[in-house]
């Protein structure tokens, strides 16, 4: 799949029953933010209110990766932001392994549009997904890999930090890594 842009990609998508998701979803979530950005976040799958509102990460989840994207020097407006899944899986449950397949055209075709210096991964199954690896994000968290010319980094996924107090402060150095990588020209 080849699109021009992201609206041409969105068109393309168009109301996607692809998968089985497509038949329980609300709304379908394909993503904000700047079309140009310097920095792509990629999240699991909407939540009960992204899928209510269509926006990625809103809610205590959201208003933490504010917190953390400030943190780095960044702002939602400076990033794009978009999930493995675009539609949410039934109670949160989590993604099967032929949905992320079914989905993953569109994702790559973001990024390849979106074409960003830095990939940041969020949690277990958008790092598994870009890694192309069965790591897990507890070892692979705050290290930075070069694939395909840009750089892609792991780290929690902000809802699982949210009551895990170790688990945010990992969170807020693996950001300020970022921060660092985005200021210092390592990417
Ligand atoms: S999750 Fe992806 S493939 Fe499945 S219906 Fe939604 S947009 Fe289509």
């Amino acid at each position: 799949m080849i699109s021009r842009d992201l609206h041409e990609l969105r068109e393309a998508l168009g109301d996607c029953h692809r998968c089985p998701l497509g038949d329980t979803r609300t709304t379908l979530v394909f993503g904000v933010g700047d079309s140009c950005a310097r920095v792509m976040l990629v999240g699991e799958a909407p939540g009960r209110n992204e899928d209510l509102e269509g926006e990625p990460f809103v809610g205590a989840a959201g208003r933490l990766l504010d917190e953390l994207l400030s943190s780095a020097g960044l702002s939602r407006g400076d990033i794009y932001i978009a999930n493995v899944l675009k539609c949410r899986p039934p109670k949160n449950r989590d993604p099967k392994r032929d949905e992320i397949e079914c989905c993953a055209p569109f994702l790559r075709e973001q990024i390849r549009l979106i074409d960003p210096a830095v990939v940041v991964t969020l949690g277990n199954y958008a790092t598994r997904s870009l890694l192309d690896t069965k790591a897990g994000i507890t070892t692979l968290h705050g290290r930075p890999v070069d694939i395909d010319g840009r750089t892609v980094l792991p780290v929690f996924h902000p809802a699982a930090t949210i009551y895990d107090r170790t688990k945010r402060d990992d969170l807020f150095a693996d950001f300020a890594m970022l921060g660092t990588l985005l200021s210092g020209g390592g990417a």
